[in-house]
């Protein structure tokens, strides 16, 4: 065997599933058709979840320092005035969510940072590398890999496409992939210039005439959007965008440098009838397609990447196949939910030139409560629910120093929290269970009581987290056989 998982695929869900199998110390190849990476600004904002995420990655602090805050949205009139307000919710960090608002870094930023995690943990994209073909037995996929070199074989036990909107993996696979083209064609570049300022994203017009120039957090570029017409050839060239700025803008003083990337799309929202056949698996735009309104793609594909992770890492450990099983169950269902919201949104700002994303766009309250993973055994009027997010708390070690829950999960491992337990039976030790007490003579302190107030604790009970941050378990420690024999299943 070659490798344990190959990645085909190194945008935004390849690269974080292969930090998170990195850290995790499974064998994998990372591989990209394209020569050298991809260095347009495309899904510029990072919602509260995938920053959580990137902290247990240990990369969100570099993102935060590298890019900025979303400016407020300036709407220019043609008389010369203009009308502010905020694009995006912004929340004050709490102790049980530590991001508030998203993040406004470019995607190559982004991904930046993500190879470079990657690269000191000693692991690097093959780039021009391109899957041209593959296929699976009982025990291994073998796969066909195109290079300037010639071909070569690889057998990794898994695939993974994380391909990108016209997948090659989901295609071979022949895996359906309906829904519906929504009549809307856009631009995206961007570019350098003079004549405005950095501290609004601009917007002028409406309906097909709308134009917008966003500052890049993190560079000295702007982001050019616009929609265009469906059908015909559109002027992409500097002059062509430059005279569309001064078009739609009514504005002469704008004037372009230099055009650093450019591109035309026309938008789609698809859904893959099934994220896994066999030992392959597709992740990110290669199982969802949707318009970047809601700012949702690139989240849904890191999150993707990191539902999936744990599981192969798992399963590579010797846990039931059936946990693999689980990956399309969680996930498809949330795509399902955030293409019906970026549609809804397209459809509003074709309308209303409303842009503005709240709570729904910061991923926070999505979980997998439905999920076979789920175990609840509190009451039914429990506020926080087996499947949720498990939410951040400050914690104080024994020691009296200062930590939060969430840094807890860099580890990758399974967290047992333990509030005040009463049955002092120690679980005998578990390879990738980490067991904490919680209490006032325990080993981690709750000195402000966060965590007893938003997990809803009393003495006794039990949460066990997943490794991806979710509540896989809610119980008490007079109930716990269940609790064993989902342990004894699932943890490696
Ligand atoms: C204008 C615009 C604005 C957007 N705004 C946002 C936003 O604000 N927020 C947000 O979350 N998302 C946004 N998105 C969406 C976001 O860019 C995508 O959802 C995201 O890039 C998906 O990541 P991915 O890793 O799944 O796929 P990709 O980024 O497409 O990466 C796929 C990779 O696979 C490689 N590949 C393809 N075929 C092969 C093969 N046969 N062999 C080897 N390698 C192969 C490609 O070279 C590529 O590097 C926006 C998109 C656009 C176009």
């Amino acid at each position: 065997m070659d490798t344990d998982v190959l990645i085909c695929g190194a945008g935004a869900a390849g690269l974080t599933l292969a930090l998170d199998l990195a850290r995790r110390h499974i064998p994998f190849v990372l591989i990209d058709q394209a020569e050298v990476p991809f260095a347009g600004s495309r899904g510029k904002g990072i919602q509260p979840r995938t920053l959580e995420i990137f902290e247990a990655l240990d990369v969100a602090d570099r993102m935060i320092a590298t890019g900025g805050r979303y400016p407020a949205q300036r709407h220019h009139d043609a008389g010369g005035g203009y009308r502010d307000e905020a694009s995006v919710a912004a929340n004050p960090a709490t102790p049980a969510e530590p991001y508030g608002e998203p993040l406004m870094l470019p995607q190559h930023l982004t991904e930046g940072i993500l190879r470079a995690r990657l690269a000191e943990l000693g692991h690097a994209t093959r780039y021009g590398h391109a899957l041209s073909g593959f296929e699976q037995d009982d025990c291994a996929v073998t796969a066909r890999v195109t290079t300037a070199d010639g071909e070569i074989a690889l057998r990794a036990r898994y695939l993974v496409g994380a391909d990108g909107g016209r997948s090659f993996v989901r295609k071979t696979l022949d895996i359906g992939f309906p829904g519906e083209s929504l009549n809307a064609r856009a631009v995206v570049a961007d570019l350098s210039l003079d004549g405005l300022t950095r501290d609004v994203w601009h917007r002028w017009g409406s309906g097909g005439q709308q134009i917008s120039l966003c500052p890049l957090q993190g560079t000295e570029l702007f982001q050019l959007q616009m929609p265009i017409p469906l059908t015909g050839e559109f002027d992409l060239s500097d002059a062509g965008l430059a005279a569309a700025i001064a078009a739609r803008s009514g504005r002469d003083d704008i004037v372009v440098r230099a055009v650093r990337w450019r591109s035309d799309y026309a938008m789609s929202a698809r859904l893959a009838d099934r994220y896994r056949v066999g030992r392959v698996f597709i992740a990110g735009d290669a199982a969802h397609v949707h318009p970047p309104t809601g700012g949702q793609g690139l989240n849904t594909s890191v999150q993707d990447a990191w539902n999936l992770g744990w599981k192969l890492a798992a399963v590579l450990r010797g846990a039931d196949d059936a946990l693999l099983d689980t990956y399309e169950a969680e996930r498809r269902e949330v795509a399902a939910g955030m293409l019906g919201m970026s549609t809804r949104l397209l459809d509003a700002a074709r309308q209303r030139d409303d842009l503005r994303r709240g709570r729904e766009q910061q991923q926070l309250d999505l979980g997998y409560p439905a999920s076979p993973l789920s175990l609840d055994e509190r009451d039914d009027d429990a506020a926080l629910r087996a499947g949720y997010r498990a939410p951040d708390a400050p914690l104080t070690g024994a020691g009296g120093q200062p930590l939060r829950l969430f840094s807890l999960l860099k580890s990758g491992d399974w967290i047992m929290l333990r509030y005040e337990p009463r049955d002092a039976a120690a679980l005998a030790p578990r390879a990738g269970l980490r067991v904490i007490t919680v209490g006032e003579h325990a080993e981690l302190r709750d000195h402000e009581g966060h965590l007893r107030t938003v997990y809803g604790f009393a003495p006794g009970d039990i949460a066990l987290l997943r490794p991806d941050g979710y509540l896989a378990a809610l119980t008490h420690d007079e109930r716990s056989a269940a609790l064993s024999a989902y342990i004894a299943q699932s943890v490696r």
